[in-house]
């Protein structure tokens, strides 16, 4: 894995991209470059797993977005759901995923049986990481989908935490791309909230959004992951698991714009949050610009 940046001339043609140095390329995919009214500012040359794409980034104004009345959310990040938004609409794993993990794990036992130095596993290994690539590519798009929504319908959200110390100890593959998710997730959030006027706020790293009662807050001790329900033995809650972690999290940001948190469930902070002072000075730049960058497969070679 490798990737270089090039800056100078460089032009989009409908099925060509010129660069500095490396002259026309063809282009894989075409159509969603625009040919025109963009800076182009510098282009990146990147390989993953035998596949080359480039990626330029250009600058355009934009108005800012409407002020529109928009209602705020909570959203649950998970293995078994993708996402869980607190107005009850889910954004399932796609089915390509779980076939794609299937296949990992294939190439995985394939590639611990070839004798290590010879042509046949390196060939194996090769394999493997075209896989890893392509499960990771298909995430990434549905997480764009679940984000772009977000944003556009939204006008604030709370995530959770991500548990970096269990994310290490964690050695579960599903887990494991979970985790990588979030921290996706979090970025495409962060870009697409400025761009439609969308606040994204992380709980505290401790805010126990899976294990705590909406209704009573009681938290619970242990919840299994299997638990696909949540069952308050105090209150009698019964609800589905990720709707009721997601709407503990949209509590979060009433409670944190009253200035009143319950205690232990979140640390008040004397400075304002790294999210907002993020979001504000990004709004500052965004009244004039919009940087924008876009990958597009150039091709690559078959195993
Ligand atoms: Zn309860």
């Amino acid at each position: 894995m490798g990737s270089f940046r090039l800056t100078g001339a460089i032009h989009i043609f409908e099925k060509e991209i010129q660069l500095p140095r490396l002259g026309r390329l063809r282009l894989k995919e075409r159509g969603y470059l625009s040919t025109s009214g963009v800076h182009i500012l510098s282009a990146t040359v990147s390989e993953r797993a035998w596949r080359w794409f480039v990626s330029i980034q250009v600058e355009l104004e934009i108005a800012d977005p409407e002020p529109i009345e928009k209602s705020i959310a909570g959203v649950d990040l998970g293995i078994n759901r993708m996402a869980q938004v607190s107005d009850g609409t889910p954004f399932e794993n796609p089915r390509a995923l779980q076939r794609s993990l299937t296949k990992i794990k294939r190439l995985h036992r394939i590639v611990s049986r070839r004798v290590k130095g010879g042509a046949n596993r390196r060939k194996a290994v090769r394999q493997l990481a075209k896989a890893y690539a392509r499960t990771a590519s298909i995430r990434k798009n549905a997480l764009h989908q679940a984000t772009t929504w977000l944003a556009k319908n939204k006008s604030a959200i709370m995530l959770e935490n991500l548990n970096v110390s269990g994310m290490l100890k964690n050695h579960n593959l599903a887990q494991a791309i979970a985790d990588v998710g979030w921290c996706e997730f979090r970025r495409q959030m962060g870009y697409k909230g400025m761009w439609y006027g969308c606040q994204v706020k992380t709980a505290d790293r401790f805010y126990p959004s899976t294990k705590r009662c909406l209704r009573c807050g009681k938290v619970k001790d242990e919840m299994s992951l299997d638990e696909r329900t949540y069952e308050c033995q105090v209150c009698g809650l019964v609800m589905d698991r990720d709707l009721n972690a997601a709407l503990n999290l949209e509590q979060l940001i009433t409670a944190r714009s009253a200035g009143s948190y319950a205690c232990g469930e979140e640390k008040s902070m004397a400075a304002p949050e790294r999210d907002q002072v993020l979001f504000h000075e990004a709004r500052l730049v965004r009244r004039t610009e919009r940087r924008n960058r876009m990958s597009i497969y150039l091709g690559g070679s078959a195993v």
